[in-house]
């Protein structure tokens, strides 16, 4: 086997690794969401991920590679951190920000991964292989958009709306305490 095979079969096992954590991370952030449309959106990228794990298979069978055991440290760093993030809050507006922020970031870790594979595979003229590991990137790709079009439409001022009229009662309540302390004054 090539150095280059070699190299390439590292990273396939470390994306085989990054996805089934990315997989089961989605399927927590998926139950933490309230936002309809970003339930449906990591519903929809958790079945794309279910193909892409099989797309990663196949890519190290046409290597002559298996999956192995490696652990992606980077996406169990991102997972974690999501988890950590998931129990600080209750589920509700704020909850969907947070989701979003800690969901781009895992797209945004297999986009340079499938990126930098793809490149490499079609530099080393492994055509096919560049294409199926494509696929994966413009689906990547394409979450992280999505995510960035929810946050824009609704998600983000669904909850700075909530957090402002929330700020505004308070104000208004210490505002009623000092007008009280004032009657009681005169
Ligand atoms: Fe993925
Ligand atoms: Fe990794
Ligand atoms: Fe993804």
């Amino acid at each position: 086997m090539d150095e280059i095979t070699k190299l390439m079969i590292e990273q396939l096992r470390d994306a085989y690794s990054a996805e089934k954590q990315a997989l089961r991370g989605m399927q927590k952030m998926m139950k933490a969401a309230t936002n309809e449309k970003l339930r449906q959106g990591f519903q929809m990228h958790i079945e794309q991920t279910e193909a892409q794990i099989e797309r990663v298979e196949q890519a190290l069978e046409q290597l002559g590679g298996k999956p192995g055991r490696k652990v992606c440290e980077a996406m169990r760093g991102l997972i974690e951190e999501a988890n950590h993030e998931m129990s600080d809050h209750d589920k509700g507006t704020m909850m969907d920000v947070v989701l979003i922020a800690a969901a781009q970031r895992v797209e945004h870790y297999e986009i340079a991964a499938y990126g930098t594979m793809a490149t490499l595979a079609k530099s080393a003229g492994m055509q096919e292989l560049g294409e199926l590991l494509g696929q994966t990137l413009d689906e990547e790709k394409r979450m992280d958009a999505e995510l960035t079009k929810l946050a824009e439409s609704e998600v983000n001022m669904a909850w700075i709306e909530e957090a402002r009229s929330e700020a505004e009662e308070m104000e208004g309540a210490n505002e009623n305490r000092r007008g009280g302390g004032r009657r009681k004054a005169s």
